[in-house]
């Protein structure tokens, strides 16, 4: 329902008034008939200056257009789109973590996050030109 200021003539404005688009606005205080007011459409959703932004695929939506048309387009690829802080991207994050560490293990190290680190580590030795000495797996 869009919201309208509207105007009484013995008690004035009144703002943000919910309004059927084809009801005739009544004065809140005496129920008289009350003018519409123009006032800029309340705007939901992506702007130019508010785009919306994807972390997981990068997108950016300026606009609700856009962003209807990217939502289509990722379910037709049959993608989930998960606002970041969701449960579903929640869900996610800790079963790509789940499978980072099982991966991990696999390749002999204890876990995602120590694999990292040897990585890590291992170019930085490549980059200084420090010799290996020892392996310390924590
Ligand atoms: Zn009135």
């Amino acid at each position: 329902m869009p919201i309208y200021d509207i105007e009484c003539e013995a008690h004035g404005r009144f703002n943000d008034v919910f309004l059927k688009m084809t009801s005739e606005p009544a004065c809140p205080a005496c129920a008289g008939p009350a003018r519409k007011l123009p006032c800029a459409p309340t705007i939901v959703g992506p702007t130019d200056t508010n785009p919306f932004v994807n972390e997981q695929t990068g997108a950016i939506c300026h606009t609700p257009q856009e962003k209807r048309a990217w939502e289509r387009q990722q379910a037709e690829d049959g993608m989930v789109v998960a606002e970041k802080g969701s449960n579903t991207f929640i869900r996610h994050v800790e079963f790509a973590r789940k499978k980072a560490d099982t991966a991990a293990k696999k390749g002999g190290y204890d876990g995602y996050d120590h694999k990292n680190r040897v990585v890590k580590e291992e170019k930085r030795r490549q980059r200084t030109g420090e010799r290996r000495i020892i392996s310390t797996p924590s």
